[in-house]
């Protein structure tokens, strides 16, 4: 038998994938992991920069779906676009397929770069587009419908129709929480919330630097 030479120490990375409904409070535990020190990565945010002005990405879509959706300041009509895939199933489809490699493509280098001894992705489309594999963990912040609800109503001034349409083209709260390695329950105040994400906080320390010596 023999020995396998021993090289450098694999840099196995641990990635919290973070998700939840809309407006159920991704945003804000994803901030209080960063004044932990965490670096964070938003896939939302991602989605806009991979087609920002400049970026290559954006002069395909609109050669292949009209200079139209360009607005004079050079930016992407997103508002047009939407209406646009709405109605064709089709082309959600094609600008899909040219949106995520760019994502995914964006988010590995992010990765491979990011210091800190674990990084979270915050995925808000997590269970809908079922990618839990490609995280060590799962933590879907999770609070009441009704909760949900009037945050929305409160930021977004969204009425009671336009926030069913957004919830029923959402997966469910039962489906996300089939997926949870860890319920966040954003029920309570900012201090809560914040102590609940230190204690989380210290057990992915655990969880990353254990499996960083299993892997070294
Ligand atoms: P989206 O899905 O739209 O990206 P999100 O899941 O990131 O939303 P946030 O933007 O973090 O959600 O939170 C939604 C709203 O609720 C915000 O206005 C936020 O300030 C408020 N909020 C979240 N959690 C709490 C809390 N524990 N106490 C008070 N307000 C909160």
């Amino acid at each position: 038998m023999t020995t396998p030479a021993k090289g450098p120490a694999l840099q196995r990375r641990w990635v919290l994938g973070l998700t939840g409904g809309i407006a159920s409070g991704k945003s804000t535990v994803a901030a209080l992991f960063a004044r932990l020190g965490i670096p964070v990565i938003d896939l939302d945010q991602v989605a806009r920069e991979v087609v920002a002005p400049g970026a290559p990405l954006l002069q395909e879509i609109f050669q292949r779906f009209g200079s139209d959706l360009r607005l004079a300041d050079g930016q992407l009509d997103r508002r047009a676009l939407r209406a646009r895939m709405f109605h064709d199933a089709g082309l959600r489809r094609q600008l899909e397929e040219l949106l995520h490699p760019a994502v995914r493509a964006h988010t590995e280098q992010w990765l491979a770069a990011a210091p800190g001894p674990y990084q979270i992705v915050v995925n808000p489309l997590l269970v809908e587009k079922n990618a839990g594999d490609r995280y060590d963990r799962i933590l879907v912040v999770d609070c009441d419908p009704a909760q949900q609800r009037a945050r929305l109503a409160a930021r977004d001034a969204a009425n009671d129709s336009q926030i069913d349409a957004i919830l029923a083209a959402q997966a469910s709260r039962a489906e996300r929480l089939t997926v949870a390695d860890d319920v966040l329950v954003n029920d309570a105040d900012l201090a809560a919330l914040e102590a609940r994400v230190g204690k989380l906080h210290a057990m992915y320390l655990g969880l990353a630097q254990s499996s960083s010596t299993i892997a070294g």
